[in-house]
């Protein structure tokens, strides 16, 4: 009997664990799971623990082999889509280029497809999450850096060496802080989960007034990204016009992607975004002072709704 081939496995490498899922074809999640990532030796184990992991886990399941349509995986670093080969995947060990479709291919039996890890989180949400499966979707992630991922005709946008859909790196204040990137003012560097603390730090200095973020720069505390938007939310002066300020050069950045793709939905999500509601709106009133009329009215800035399942489903849209 030939079983219908119906569903997918989407993996989701980083740098402390690999997450793993087994979808219908229509993206239900039905399996979980996750290891975490060895990073020893160079980062040898990666490739052989997710083959001996999807073949464990299919057995787990007692599922058959002839229904599984193709392995779709997110990967940090620059992805060779083509090769299925990553460079600069520092954070899990690889100095080197890191070939990693030929033995998953060869080891599980099924095709891989791969992308980079924002890109595929912006499937995702396009997909499952906040874009509705809507063919034009934008994504920023803000966490320890700002990512993203622009789906634009129903396709990712990659540019002709990979790097369409960086918005971490549109620059929002010319001649600003310094970027990992080499230039000055990225996104990144005000909106990640670092770039909030440094504002916050700069905004203490000029700032004379009573604010309690301000006496815990000050006494050097530890301040979090998430304790600056709490304070914010308690009314804290200083906290405030940190969040303004952020959300001020979010807005400024949404606007300039959405003026462009007018997208359904430009979504943000990632660690920083847990803020919710209190952030997006405060995005949103600045989107629309940037936005050119007809976008302002036809795209929508929304929040994330997968939170970390965005990145295991959005790869396992990449083997449909
Ligand atoms: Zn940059």
């Amino acid at each position: 009997m030939i079983m219908a081939k119906d569903k997918l496995i989407g993996v989701d490498l980083g740098g402390t664990t690999i997450k793993f899922a087994i979808l219908t074809d229509k993206g239900e999640v039905q399996q979980k799971w996750s290891i975490q990532t060895n990073i020893l030796e160079d980062g040898k184990h990666i490739v052989p623990d997710i083959i001996d992991s999807i073949n464990h886990h299919l057995n787990i399941y007692q599922l058959s082999r002839e229904r599984i349509i193709g392995i779709g995986m997110g990967t940090p670093g620059t992805v060779d889509r083509v090769a299925g080969a990553v460079k600069g995947g520092y954070n899990l060990g690889w100095a080197n280029e890191q070939d990693v479709k030929g033995p998953i291919e060869d080891g599980t039996g099924f095709p891989l497809t791969i992308d980079n890890d924002a890109n595929v989180a912006a499937l995702g949400e396009a997909w499952k999450g906040a874009g509705n499966n809507d063919d034009d979707v934008s994504f920023i992630t803000l966490g320890t850096g700002v990512g993203g991922g622009l789906v634009a005709n129903g396709q990712l946008i990659h540019g002709v060496a990979g790097a369409g859909g960086e918005v971490g790196h549109i620059i929002v204040e010319p001649n600003g802080y310094e970027c990992t990137c080499g230039n000055n003012g990225c996104l990144e560097q005000y909106a990640s989960a670092t770039g909030v603390v440094h504002l916050a730090q700069d905004f203490a200095e000029q700032y004379v007034g009573d604010s309690k973020l301000k006496k815990m720069i000050n006494d050097g505390d530890e301040v979090t990204s998430k304790i600056i938007f709490d304070l914010a939310k308690e009314g804290d002066y200083l906290a405030n016009e940190t969040v303004d300020k952020l959300a001020y050069y979010l807005g400024f950045a949404a606007a300039a992607i959405s003026n462009i793709l007018n997208p359904s939905a430009i979504v943000i999500g990632g660690g920083v975004a847990a803020a919710g509601e209190f952030l997006r709106s405060r995005v949103e009133k600045n989107w629309q002072i940037f936005a050119f009329p007809t976008v302002r009215t036809s795209t929508k800035v929304k929040l994330a709704e997968l939170g970390n399942d965005a990145g295991v489903i959005g790869a396992a849209s990449l083997a449909k």
